[in-house]
């Protein structure tokens, strides 16, 4: 069930963080969509590491410089997944112990 799903992006907070972190504004607003809109294919979870981390710190700011901060092989998986009509991750618990995520009640 992907219908009337949405994301939001606030912009003044991304440039903030962008200044604080050393990044441009427009790279970390596509880490923030790319994070929102893994929200909206794969549902509220979050991973331990990568673009679905519930809180990014030093080291995915090094990586959004660098553009290597990416999803993990498990959610690249079932991103394919969903085109092909795969249900969404969140429906799917052996997903989501075998990313080692977790849920998070804050919407982010
Ligand atoms: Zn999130």
């Amino acid at each position: 069930m992907l219908e009337n799903r949405y994301a939001s992006l606030y912009v003044y907070e991304i440039r903030t963080y962008a200044d604080q972190n050393g990044l441009a504004a427009g790279r970390l607003m596509a880490y923030v969509a790319a994070h929102e809109i893994g929200h909206l294919l794969l549902g509220p979870v979050h991973s331990s590491s990568g673009i679905m981390r519930a809180a990014w710190g030093e080291e995915e700011y090094r990586d959004m410089a660098h553009g290597r901060l990416d999803f993990s092989e498990a959610e690249r998986q079932a991103l394919r997944g969903v085109g092909a009509g795969t249900r969404p991750a969140v429906d799917r618990p052996e997903m989501i112990a075998q990313n080692n995520v977790t849920r998070r009640q804050a919407s982010n």
